[in-house]
């Protein structure tokens, strides 16, 4: 019998997880199906009984859905209740299972672009707190590393995340990132800054070592404003396409049976679609 799997949202015509799984499926020459749904929030509970019926292995859930289907799913992993959004379900005997990979791409991503990126005892930075911060941060506690600076516009906001989540993590505003930059061994772009030309104006990237290694989660563009200041530095960059990429395994390997690999092939058919 054919495996389905699907990622909802609305909309949901710009994702590029049917283009990443669809690939690995063919790979593999596994009979199954990945596609694109979209489902309207109000149309959200009914798509839940179609999952509960055993039309699909499980998939992806992307915005608007990530916090809402928390109420619809069986059971919630807890770092992905601790990162506040849900973007994986698996469907076992007959039950929907939720959780977060997000965390899992940003280390598996810095794993294969810059080995040993988390040895030392060096502080790590991270610019932003929305949701994607939050990913970041998990992701973060689970390596041993130096504290974790979160530098945000509105401090208040910074001063929440990590109230929320147990960890050796302080909020800063941005006027504290000269200070703060020699000691600073990783710089986490998870903020919207970069998106659609905006750049960061505040940042002075002299200030850091010169083995600091600057990472962006934005991927459109794919060298961000932020990477871009980072090279000019001579300091080591990895972009954020492949966190998208390596996301995406774990949801594979639970509906299909298989861990795929992120291979360079890969990356360039979806790094041909990013000014699409
Ligand atoms: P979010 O929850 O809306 O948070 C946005 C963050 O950006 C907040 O900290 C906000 O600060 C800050 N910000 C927005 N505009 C700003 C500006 N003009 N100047 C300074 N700070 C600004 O968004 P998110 O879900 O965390 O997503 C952030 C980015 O990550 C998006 O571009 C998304 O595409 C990307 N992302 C990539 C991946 C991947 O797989 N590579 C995964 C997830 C997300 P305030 O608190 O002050 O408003």
């Amino acid at each position: 019998m054919t495996t389905k799997a699907f990622v909802i949202g609305h909309p949901i015509a710009h994702s590029r997880s049917p283009l990443i799984h669809g690939t690995w499926l063919a790979e593999h020459g596994i009979d199954g199906s990945y596609e694109a749904i979209d489902v309207a929030p109000a149309d959200l509970p009914g798509f839940f009984a179609r999952l509960r019926n055993g039309e699909f292995a499980g998939g992806n859930v992307t915005i608007p859905h990530k916090e809402a289907v928390f109420a619809l799913c069986d059971e919630v992993d807890p770092l992905a209740t601790m990162i506040g959004a849900v973007n994986t379900l698996v469907v076992r005997d007959g039950k929907i299972h939720g959780t977060n990979t997000d965390y899992l791409g940003f280390l598996g991503n810095l794993d294969a672009a810059a080995p040993g990126w988390s040895d030392g005892p060096n502080d790590a930075m991270i610019i932003g707190a929305g949701g994607a911060a939050r990913a970041v941060l998990v992701a973060l506690r689970r390596r041993d590393g130096g504290q974790v600076h979160v530098l945000n516009r509105t401090r208040a906001n910074a001063e929440r995340l990590v109230a929320e989540i147990d960890g050796p993590f302080q909020a800063h505003g941005f006027e504290d990132f000269a200070e703060l930059a020699p000691r600073i061994g990783l710089v986490v772009n998870t903020s919207s800054i970069g998106m659609h030309g905006s750049r960061f104006d505040w940042l002075d990237m002299g200030r850091l070592a010169k083995s600091t290694l600057v990472t962006d989660i934005v991927y459109t563009p794919l060298e961000t404003p932020l990477l871009a200041e980072a090279k000019a530095q001579n300091l080591r960059t990895v972009d954020g396409l492949g966190m998208l990429l390596h996301q995406a395994v774990p949801g594979f390997a639970a509906w299909f049976g298989v861990t795929p690999e992120v291979t360079p092939q890969l990356r360039a058919r979806v790094e041909a679609t990013l000014d699409q």
